[in-house]
């Protein structure tokens, strides 16, 4: 039994997960585990070990031996690879495909779904990704999807690529789209609407309302 509840956010690439699950982990007291980072992180370990993203055998054992820690520096989280803050190299369009397209391999999922249960065991967590809230954590107390228009996603994700304007809005609209099918249809923990989860479209809506939804429907959580 959790002592503190889980909180899942999944949705597709600039539906505004990280934004919001930062905002709503800070209102309520809760850790964030972003879980798009580990597979970036898993893809961005692999190119520099020389582990093809389409070798399932050998990027699960990546995954298995990622040293990755998250960790909040002035405000900002940061992620660590081997203690390297990898923050800004796993935010490279070239590393989005690359954990698109590890993330598509069941050895991967494994270790990953596995240590983002270890690290979420004992609740008081907001994990967000793809499937946290179908795979993960089906059991989560509060679920979420959050979902926006494609043309809205993608202008978000181009201010997030690192470095900034290093790709037009044509090709991010692109990436956005090829990404989308490629994570709505793979075999493995496709991305779908979990049961029971509350379905929020962000196009129109600011930060702050998408939060105050949520913090409308999380159960048991004092305001
Ligand atoms: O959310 P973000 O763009 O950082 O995720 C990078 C990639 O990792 C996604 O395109 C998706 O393929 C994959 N991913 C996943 N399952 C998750 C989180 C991310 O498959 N829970």
């Amino acid at each position: 039994m959790r002592s503190r509840p889980v909180v899942t956010i999944d949705g597709p690439s600039g539906a505004g997960k990280t934004t919001v699950s930062s905002r709503l982990a800070e209102a309520v007291g809760m850790v964030r585990i972003d879980t798009g980072a580990m597979y970036r992180a898993v893809a961005l370990a692999a190119l520099r070990a020389g582990v093809p993203w389409d070798d399932p055998v050998r990027l699960g054992g990546v995954a298995r031996e990622l040293a990755l820690s998250f960790r909040t520096v002035a405000g900002a989280p940061r992620v660590y690879l081997s203690g390297e803050d990898v923050s800004e190299a796993i935010r490279t369009s070239e590393i989005g495909m690359g954990a698109s397209a590890v993330s598509a391999h069941g050895p991967v999922r494994e270790a990953l779904v596995a240590k983002q249960r270890e690290m979420a065991r004992e609740g008081g967590v907001v994990l967000e990704g793809r499937d946290t809230g179908t795979v993960v954590f089906p059991d989560a107390e509060a679920k979420f999807f959050l979902d926006a228009a494609a043309a809205v996603r993608a202008r978000r994700r181009q201010l997030e690529i690192s470095p900034p304007g290093a790709q037009s809005f044509e090709e991010v609209l692109r990436n956005v789209l090829r990404r989308d099918v490629q994570d709505s249809t793979r075999e493995h923990s496709p991305l779908r609407v979990a049961d029971g989860a509350v379905y929020i479209d962000s196009t129109t809506k600011t930060v702050d309302e998408v939060v105050e939804e949520m913090l409308r429907r999380l159960p048991g959580v004092p305001r």
